[in-house]
């Protein structure tokens, strides 16, 4: 059981070493890792995604999505067939003719990801081997690679986590000796001008996102690349980095005013950047986004908020809510908790707040109604009937999608919330 402890205060070291973290294994709600495949496919714009699953894989990533009616998607879907599921084919001869007829068609599809699936890994299809004789055949036109979407072992944004961590052994090896930094996890284009432009008048030099926009524009790695984690949810990627010998910052995530300034202020100390140009550079944008934010204080201050596990951003955005909108945090649950990874965000968290990892949803669920939030974060699965019941709820999904971190985007962010309590406030009046 979680330990409550009466007061408010933020964590100190040594209660964050003794803060009780509720953990569970039961029933889980959430999206499989396909997931991943509707912002990264927009992101990494020469990649195609090749989903090799099912009709109910093909379903929901189309729906997840949206139906793309006015270009050629960079994602599909290589339907497993019933004969293919009961062995009554060879499944690779069929993969193999489906990547030769879209590469041939597609000329400007540089990077393929093979996408494993529940169905796939079920047949024991070995996609690492396909996508090594693929690239044999392909290279060096086309790089081809794999990871799992699948929902026996990945959950929601874990699909992001997968893809990228394929992607790091084709990164070549930096080398030149000066420091550099690489941002890790997918940021809206607009999020990573920004943050550019910021470390640029910085004066912290080469930077590189990861992932690239281009495939054929891989960032380098080594021993002088210091690592900051703009997504919480990617442990494999990083660890994959680490091995090739990056350093990751302990940082914060940029969400919020607080957040932002915590994550970037760990790549300033980390160049050398002089405190005093730090806030010279940092304090205009701060004080424009506390005054954007301060619109949102009287409608989400003191209102009671309730996490369900899903997207892996729960904890980030539990600190900004509380800390910097005065929201109060009934229950922070996530998928998984990476300590180490979250450690900078769990001391701003206060000391008193329910923490869950895992998820036994019959449990929350019963949790979550006796303690009638005034909203609830949570996957589409749950959100209807939670909203049948009288309770408000946001869309943990939507807060992937969305630009959200910076200090432009801070004001944006708290109207995520806001907007469904004005909703329901409407409704009921
Ligand atoms: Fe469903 Fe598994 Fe396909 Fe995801 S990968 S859509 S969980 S069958």
């Amino acid at each position: 059981m979680t330990v409550h402890v009466t007061g408010c205060s933020t964590a100190t070291a040594d209660q964050l070493v003794s803060r009780e973290i509720r953990t569970e294994s039961g029933q889980r709600e959430v999206f499989c890792g396909l997931t991943g495949i509707v912002w990264l496919h927009r992101k990494i714009q020469d990649a195609f995604f090749l989903v090799v699953g099912s009709r109910t894989c093909a379903h929901l990533v189309q729906s997840a999505a949206g139906v793309m009616i006015f270009a050629e998607p960079r994602f599909g879907t290589a339907i497993m067939e019933e004969k293919d599921l009961a062995g009554l084919t060879d499944a690779n001869d069929e993969l193999d003719r489906v990547v030769t007829q879209l590469l041939a068609r597609r000329p400007d599809i540089k990077l393929l990801f093979l996408v494993g699936s529940c169905p796939s890994e079920v047949i024991k299809l070995d996609l690492s081997r396909a996508a090594l004789r693929l690239s044999q055949r392909f290279s060096p036109g086309v790089r081809i690679l794999n990871y799992s979407g699948s929902g026996i072992e990945t959950t929601f944004t874990q699909g992001e986590d997968a893809c990228l961590a394929s992607l790091v052994p084709e990164l070549p090896a930096q080398t030149d000796t000066k420091p550099s930094l690489l941002v890790v996890g997918s940021l809206a284009d607009v999020v990573e001008d920004q943050f550019a432009r910021m470390f640029e008048a910085l004066g912290v030099g080469n930077v590189a996102f990861f992932p690239p926009r281009k495939s054929t524009a891989l960032p380098s790695v080594g021993p002088n690349t210091k690592i900051l984690m703009a997504q919480p949810f990617l442990p494999d990627t990083v660890r994959a980095l680490e091995e090739r010998g990056a350093k990751r910052l302990a940082a914060p995530f940029p969400l919020g005013v607080e957040g932002t300034t915590g994550w970037l202020r760990a790549a300033a100390d980390a160049f050398g950047v002089d405190p005093a140009k730090f806030e010279q550079v940092t304090a205009p944008n701060r004080a424009r986004a506390e005054r954007a934010l301060s619109a949102f204080k009287s409608e989400l201050g003191g209102r009671r908020i309730f996490f369900f596990p899903d997207s892996q951003l729960e904890i980030p955005l539990a600190r900004f809510l509380s800390r910097e909108l005065d929201m109060q945090l009934v229950e922070v649950a996530t998928p998984y908790l990476h300590r180490e990874h979250l450690a900078e965000e769990l001391k701003l968290l206060p000391i008193e707040v329910a923490l869950t990892e895992g998820q036994d949803v019959d449990d929350q669920l019963d949790r979550c109604r006796i303690a009638r939030p005034d909203i609830v974060v949570c996957g589409l699965g749950l959100a209807n009937p939670l909203e049948a019941e009288g309770i408000t709820t946001k869309w943990s999904i939507e807060l992937v999608f969305t630009p959200i971190q910076g200090y432009e985007q801070a004001a944006d962010l708290a109207e995520l919330f806001a907007r469904p309590l004005v909703r329901r406030a409407k409704l009921v009046a």
